[in-house]
């Protein structure tokens, strides 16, 4: 039994990551796919469970070898999903996500157009900045970056399948749940993603 492959994507700061945080728990068969990066770790996170983290090397060593599925550079390091990974929880009939930024979503459905793809869109850009004052992890001219991003990205929303405004989280984590589950059902359909990936 193949499963689905859904993309979670968005703005950074619109919340995708504390989204699936609450939903993959309360959802059976559903996978995150622990993405690679050449950014540093940031204090608590784990390698193999937040990212794989890796050298510049080790990254181009996996372009070279044809080991992603997709990258993109995002705020300044790179990120890419690892076919491995993909595959090898597809095989096992797990429903696999990817929670990934929206040039990474776009080069996924243009390879696998069945891919089910859902955006995460923060209420405004105005309660973006907010967030993103509030975390505290940017400079001021990153934040600038990062809000003149969102809003090309939020001009693109409707080129996925569903879009989710973040703005009460548990509204959000009702829907998204409730948004992968009537894709999921008992009996995933048959597709081509095993073959594909
Ligand atoms: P962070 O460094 O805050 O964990 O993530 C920064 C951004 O990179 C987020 O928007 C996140 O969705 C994105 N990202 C994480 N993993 C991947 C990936 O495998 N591919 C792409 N294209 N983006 C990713």
């Amino acid at each position: 039994m193949a499963g689905k492959l859904f993309v979670v994507s968005g703005p950074s700061g619109a919340g995708k990551g504390t989204l699936l945080a609450q939903v993959v728990p309360q959802t059976n068969s559903l996978r995150v796919a622990i993405s690679a990066t050449t950014r540093q770790p940031r204090e608590g996170e784990r390698e193999g469970v937040d990212y794989h983290f890796l050298s510049d090397d080790k990254f181009d060593e996996l372009i070279a070898t044809n080991g992603l599925l997709e990258w993109a550079f995002v705020h300044g390091a790179r990120y890419g999903t690892l076919r491995s990974e993909v595959q090898a929880l597809m095989k096992a009939g797990e429903h696999v996500i990817l929670e990934i930024d929206p040039q990474g979503a776009r080069q996924i459905k243009s390879s696998y157009p069945d891919a089910i793809m859902i955006f995460i869109e923060p209420p405004s850009l105005e309660v973006l900045s907010q967030r993103l004052h509030g975390r505290g992890t940017d400079s001021a001219a990153a934040i600038e970056l990062r809000l003149a991003n969102a809003a090309e990205e939020m001009a693109r929303a409707t080129e996925y399948n569903k879009v989710i405004v973040n703005d009460d989280l548990s509204t959000a984590v009702d829907e998204l749940k409730s948004y992968i589950e009537q894709h999921c059902g008992n009996q995933p359909e048959s597709n081509n993603y095993s073959a594909a990936v």
